[in-house]
């Protein structure tokens, strides 16, 4: 399956809830879903009961669609997640925030998760000290992201870096903006990982 390339806040109304996808618009006034708190089409002001099975496919959507993720990979962390100890619907939050990409976004270094994305693939974050391209890069308890040396002076880089700064960075991540870098302290917990997914929903869907 494609990549969705078409409007962002569409998929904030289909799911009903913010999934902060534009960056700075995301809290501003702006935003669609003040404005427009309902499904987008025709039909979209139509109220139909939701099944059991539609709640459980929404949920899936609602993280898929919030971390930026295909199906395909989506269903690949399940997997993983499934087949590692503990609670599976954790063990998934907690490997879709592992992701270098959610990390840069998560330290403040960009303003989405998608700008995060693009500024990874094009080399723009080292981590521990090597450059690293790919978005999925798994994060350890222990390393260090930080913004590519040649980097360090581009304008973009260093606005949203200092807008970040005024960002609540979680407790499991610590960050130094002076040096635009920032180290894995921890594995986050459960009540760390601040999202409005209700994960054993994806898990039921999944484990079906
Ligand atoms: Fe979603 Fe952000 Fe668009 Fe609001 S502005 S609907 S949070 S992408």
């Amino acid at each position: 399956m494609a990549r969705y390339i078409g409007p962002s806040c569409k998929l904030c109304r289909r799911e009903a809830t913010k999934l902060f996808l534009k960056g700075t618009r995301c809290l501003s006034d702006l935003c669609a879903l003040e404005r427009r708190n309902y499904p987008p089409g025709e039909h979209g002001q139509r109220r139909s009961k939701p099944t059991d099975y539609g709640l459980q496919l929404r949920e899936k959507q609602k993280a898929r669609r919030m971390y930026g993720i295909l199906e395909k990979q989506f269903r690949g962390y399940y997997y993983k997640a499934a087949s590692s100890k503990g609670i599976t619907g954790t063990n998934l939050l907690i490997l879709l925030e592992r992701r270098l990409d959610n990390i840069v976004y998560r330290m403040g270094f960009a303003a989405s998760r998608n700008q995060a994305r693009h500024l990874v693939r094009y080399g723009h974050f080292w981590v521990n000290g090597k450059r690293v391209d790919i978005p999925s890069y798994l994060v350890k308890k222990g390393d260090i992201v930080q913004v590519a040396e040649k980097s360090r002076e581009l304008g973009s880089i260093k606005q949203v870096a200092e807008r970040g700064k005024t960002r609540a960075v979680p407790e499991w991540l610590n960050v130094e903006f002076t040096k635009l870098k920032g180290s894995i302290l921890d594995m986050p917990e459960r009540e760390q990982i601040n999202v409005p997914l209700e994960e054993q929903m994806i898990v039921n869907l999944y484990s079906k």
